[in-house]
């Protein structure tokens, strides 16, 4: 299936490896959640780190999802590193903090929110933290993401009565890629975004890294303690990522008219 359309947001835009990272500031990104929120135009957001680039340039069905993006929130420290040796001075957007501002612009335009995805209990959890934090927040609708084929259709049914203003989709990259572009267009919901983990986190079942490794960088190396076998995946694609952004870099000086 085609992936559903998504309006494009007008901000700072930049090409990495063949894919688009908004480089715009979170206030920008914020106000596109708000418009698309109150005007009913739908938007698909994509949080981008270095493994998912890579996964993308072997996928060409997630590299069009996230070219069709509306928003693709610069989410791991490979592509902020790459983003700046453009001279753009781009700042991380973790997806997990960016889920308070979408929860936030949902209060703000009276619109609900349905949380899918985890295990058994935990969006529960995490949409109790999310009215604690945000007062006013209306959780619409929940389920777990370990659902079969066959219960597909209801699922959606329950999502289209809700009415959610947004979507949260946490069933790992890039299957929840994938569900969003097959299927907010029937499910005519605005916002929607890929969440991986992050209602573990928010449910307080997993712990995030503590901010001075995050304000060094080194969340990657917090979650390859935690999650170990995480190792090969993670191993591979942060290095193949730096040696294939230095490539295209070189490639585009050689091919610049001029230089
Ligand atoms: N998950 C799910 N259904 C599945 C597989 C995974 O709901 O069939 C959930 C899982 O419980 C976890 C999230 O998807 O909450 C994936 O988290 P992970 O940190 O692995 O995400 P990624 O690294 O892909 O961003």
């Amino acid at each position: 299936m085609e992936p559903s359309p998504s309006v494009q947001v007008a901000l700072l835009r930049l090409n990495i490896l063949g894919l688009p990272i908004d480089a715009g500031s979170r206030k920008e990104a914020v106000d596109a959640v708000f418009g698309a929120l109150s005007g009913g135009d739908r938007m698909a957001i994509v949080t981008i780190n270095a493994e998912m680039a890579m996964a993308a340039r072997l996928d060409p069905k997630l590299a069009a999802i996230i070219r069709g993006a509306g928003l693709v929130l610069p989410d791991g420290s490979g592509v902020v590193w790459a983003a700046r040796r453009r001279g753009v001075r781009v700042k991380k957007i973790a997806g997990v903090d960016f889920i308070h501002e979408i929860a936030e612009q949902c209060v703000e335009a009276g619109r609900g929110m349905f949380l899918l995805g985890a295990g058994p209990g935990v969006a529960d959890e995490a949409g109790r933290f999310l009215t604690a934090r945000h007062p006013g927040l209306a959780i619409v609708g929940m389920a777990d993401g370990y659902f079969s084929p066959e219960a597909e259709p209801e699922l959606c049914a329950r999502i289209r009565e809700a009415r959610p203003g947004a979507l949260l989709v946490a069933l790992g990259v890039p299957r929840q890629e994938y569900w969003i572009a097959d299927h907010q267009q029937e499910l005519d919901v605005p916002v929607c975004m890929g969440i991986g983990g992050s209602l573990d986190v928010l449910s307080g079942r997993v712990r995030r890294a503590p901010a001075w490794m995050v304000a060094a960088h080194l969340e990657w190396l917090f979650r390859l303690i935690k999650e170990p076998w995480r190792w090969r995946r993670m191993a591979t694609a942060l290095p193949a990522f730096v040696v294939a952004a230095l490539a295209a870099e070189r490639q585009e000086r050689y091919t610049e008219p001029g230089r």
